[in-house]
């Protein structure tokens, strides 16, 4: 597979990138490592004439840590993040994500920034150009109807980037710059549950930074299931974080991942361990609860009832890592 031509700009600064992509219109797309983009392309999934790369822009790879927090640059690497001491050491569930990311070439190529933009993914999707024109296409390119849920209104491809529910569990939040200003928002609110249109991110607006609030003691942990133990990407995911006081649980943020277009909150299992001490009936019970509002589609590795049944087991084990 071949990627089409495009016309690559390389800007060094934030503005010119700007510039470049406002210019281009809906023919205009960033690229960071590319690990994702560029595989979109070659199967004729995103087809855009000018590629931005951001490689070049020193400012998007700076990591600072303050009193009030870490700022992590969305270009630094994967790798970059999973190894910084700071990190491990006051994130250990944000490193440990990260590591489960594909493989160390791969981390060394994709960034923070192009992890949580990842696109959705879907068996009908991630196919190369023939494939997909053999079976018609679909709704999220170059076709009309979903093969997972033909009467759906909307595509149900499934989010699958890993470091996104451990950031949402540690309540990170976004940077977004365009050519009007700046803002910041929850990583929560970037997500939108629709396969097609699966960020909030306006499509000039380039995502600048990731803020981690400082631990103030919450701890975080991450589980994902996958086919092998080594490389593949999340078909369920778990990310959690608690702040105890005492013996007991204050405060518990839980998230799915790869059962949904978007993360999914688990706000009854959240609200069971507020105030209990986190032994195995409140883990039991959290698990359980979690089991209901997991409902994924029959449109990526594993049936998904497997899946659905599963996740009760996902959420027991994110928490046993925190007990
Ligand atoms: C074989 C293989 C296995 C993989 N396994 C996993 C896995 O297990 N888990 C997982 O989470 N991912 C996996 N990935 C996907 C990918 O490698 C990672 O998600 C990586 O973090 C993407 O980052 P990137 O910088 O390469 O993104 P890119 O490909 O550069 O960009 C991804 C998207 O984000 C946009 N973008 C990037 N940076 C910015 C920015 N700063 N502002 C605005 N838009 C931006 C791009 O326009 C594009 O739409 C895998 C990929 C491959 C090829
Ligand atoms: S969920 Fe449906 S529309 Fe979306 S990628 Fe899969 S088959 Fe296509």
């Amino acid at each position: 597979m071949r990627l089409p031509r495009f016309r690559y700009y390389a800007p060094r600064s934030v503005a010119e990138a700007l510039k470049i992509k406002s210019d281009s219109g809906p023919e205009g797309a960033f690229v960071a490592g590319g690990t994702d983009l560029y595989p979109n392309m070659k199967r004729r999934q995103q087809t855009p004439k000018v590629v931005v790369g951001l490689s070049r822009i020193a400012s998007l790879r700076k990591l600072r840590s303050g009193s009030d927090g870490v700022s992590l640059g969305a270009g630094l690497l994967l790798s970059r993040v999973e190894n910084d001491a700071r990190i491990r050491r006051d994130y250990p569930g944000l490193a440990h994500a990260i590591a489960e990311i594909s493989t160390p070439p791969l981390r060394n190529m994709g960034t923070l920034g192009g992890n949580l933009l990842l696109d959705t993914r879907c068996n009908y999707y991630d196919q190369n150009y023939e494939w997909r024109q053999a079976i018609d296409f679909c709704m999220k390119k170059d076709g009309e109807i979903c093969w997972v849920a033909p009467g759906s209104p909307k595509c149900l491809a499934v989010q699958s980037a890993d470091s996104v529910p451990i950031r949402i569990a540690l309540q990170a939040r976004a940077v977004l710059a365009s050519r009007e200003g700046e803002r910041e928002i929850a990583v929560e609110d970037l997500d939108r549950n629709d396969g097609i249109a699966y960020t909030t991110k306006g499509p000039d607006e380039l995502l600048t930074e990731v803020r981690l609030p400082k631990p103030d003691g919450w701890r975080g942990s991450y589980r994902k299931l996958r086919r092998r133990g080594s490389f593949d990407f999340p078909v369920l995911s778990v990310g959690a974080a608690l702040r105890r006081e005492g013996e007991s649980v204050a405060e518990a943020r839980l998230v799915l991942g790869g059962v949904a277009s978007a993360p999914l909150r688990l706000t009854r299992s959240e609200e069971l361990l507020r105030g209990r001490p986190l032994d195995e009936r409140a883990i039991a019970e959290a698990g359980e609860a979690a089991a209901g509002p997991s409902r994924p589609m029959d449109n990526t590795d594993f049936s998904f009832l497997w899946r659905k049944l599963m996740t009760a087991k996902f959420v027991e084990k994110a928490l046993r890592d925190l007990a």
